[in-house]
C-alpha cells in the first residue's frame, strides 16, 4: 500500500505523522519504506537513527548546441514552451538550463542537427536503513527550479512489497501532485485555524481532481476553532485522527525525537488510524 502524507501548508505536523506512522508500523514487524519527498527541505532523516548511506545522482537531459553547425535560425527558441532558449541574431543561442524541462523537442526540431542532449545533475537521492525501515530522501540542488525530477526518481525506489509512506512537500504545487500521483491514499494533515482551513480546502480540491482517496488528520486539535471539523463533516470527509496539542511532543520534536519515542500511546493511535483508511 502506498500512503502519501501531505498538508496544504507547512508546519502542520506532516513530518511528525510520517515518521510516527512509519516507525509505529515497523515496530509491529510490517515491512515499511519511508520516502521523504520534500526534496527542497527534507528533514525526516533528522528524526531517524540511520545506518549506512548510498547516494545517487539525479540527472535531467539538457541541450548543448554545436556552434559550428548552428545557423541561429531560431527554430528551437520559438519551439521551446519554457523559454529556456533565446536565439540572439548574429550571435548565439543562449540556454537557460534551470528553465529546461528536458523534453528533447529542440533536438528534434533543429534542422541542422546542432543540438545534442547532455546530462545535468539537479539533485541527489540518499538511501539508508533506519530503525527497521527502509528510508530514502531526495535533495534538490540549491538554485534548481524544478523539484519534480528528483521526486520522480525517488518514487521509482518505492518497493511494492512494502507499505510505502511518502512524506509529501507542503503546499499543493506540482511537487505535491507528483508525490501523491499513483498512491493509494492521501492523508491531509491540518490544524483547526483559518489558515489551516484555507489551505486544506485547496488540498482537498487537488486530491479530488487527481482522484486519490483521502482523509484528514487534525493536529493541535484543541486550539483554534471548529471550522475544519465542520468543513469535513459538511463535505463527508473522514476525520481519521485528532491530536491535541502536547507540549512534550513539541519539545521532543525540537530535539529530533519522534512522537512515538516521546509517548508510546501515539504508536497505538496511528495504527488505529490506519484501520480507518478506505481504499
Ligand atoms: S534550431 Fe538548431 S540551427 Fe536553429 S538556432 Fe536552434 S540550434 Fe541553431
Ligand atoms: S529540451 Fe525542451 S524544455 Fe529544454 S530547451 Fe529544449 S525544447 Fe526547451
Amino acid at each position: 500500500m502506498k500512503i502519501a502524507i501531505g498538508s496544504g501548508k507547512g508546519g502542520t505536523g506532516k513530518t511528525t505523522l510520517s515518521i510516527g506512522l512509519a516507525l509505529a508500523l515497523a515496530k509491529t514487524g510490517v515491512q515499511v519504506q519511508l520516502l521523504d519527498c520534500d526534496v527542497e527541505e527534507p528533514n525526516d532523516h533528522l528524526f531517524l537513527k540511520t545506518i549506512g548511506k548510498i547516494s545517487r545522482s539525479v540527472d535531467v537531459f539538457t541541450p548543448e548546441i554545436d556552434a559550428d553547425l548552428c545557423t541561429i535560425c531560431g527554430e528551437c527558441s520559438r519551439f521551446c514552451q519554457f523559454n529556456a532558449l533565446a536565439a540572439i541574431p548574429n550571435s548565439e543561442v543562449l540556454i537557460f538550463h534551470e528553465m529546461c524541462h528536458g523534453c528533447g523537442g529542440c533536438k528534434i526540431i533543429c534542422p541542422q542537427k546542432a543540438v545534442r542532449e547532455i546530462p545535468r545533475q539537479v539533485g541527489m537521492i540518499k538511501t539508508s536503513q533506519a530503525e527497521n525501515l527502509d528510508f530514502s530522501y531526495g535533495l534538490l540542488n540549491i538554485g534548481e527550479a524544478m523539484a519534480t525530477p528528483v521526486i520522480k526518481a525517488l518514487k521509482e525506489l518505492a518497493d511494492p512489497s512494502k507499505t510505502v509512506i511518502f512524506d509529501a512537500p507542503p503546499g499543493t504545487a506540482c511537487s505535491f501532485v507528483e508525490t501523491v500521483l499513483d498512491t493509494d491514499y492521501c492523508i491531509l494533515v491540518t490544524e483547526p485555524t483559518p489558515f489551516g482551513l484555507f489551505d486544506l480546502k485547496i488540498a482537498v480540491r487537488v486530491v479530488k481532481k487527481i482522484n486519490i482517496p483521502f482523509g484528514v488528520v487534525i493536529n493541535r486539535s484543541d486550539i483554534g476553532n471548529k471550522s475544519v471539523t465542520n468543513f469535513c463533516k459538511y463535505n463527508d470527509i473522514p476525520i481519521l485522527l485528532e491530536i491535541p496539542f502536547d507540549r512534550n511532543v513539541a519539545v521532543a520534536y525540537s530535539k529530533g525525537i519522534s512522537i512515538i519515542d516521546t509517548d508510546k500511546k501515539y504508536a497505538g493511535l496511528f495504527l488505529e488510524m490506519l484501520q480507518k483508511l478506505k481504499v
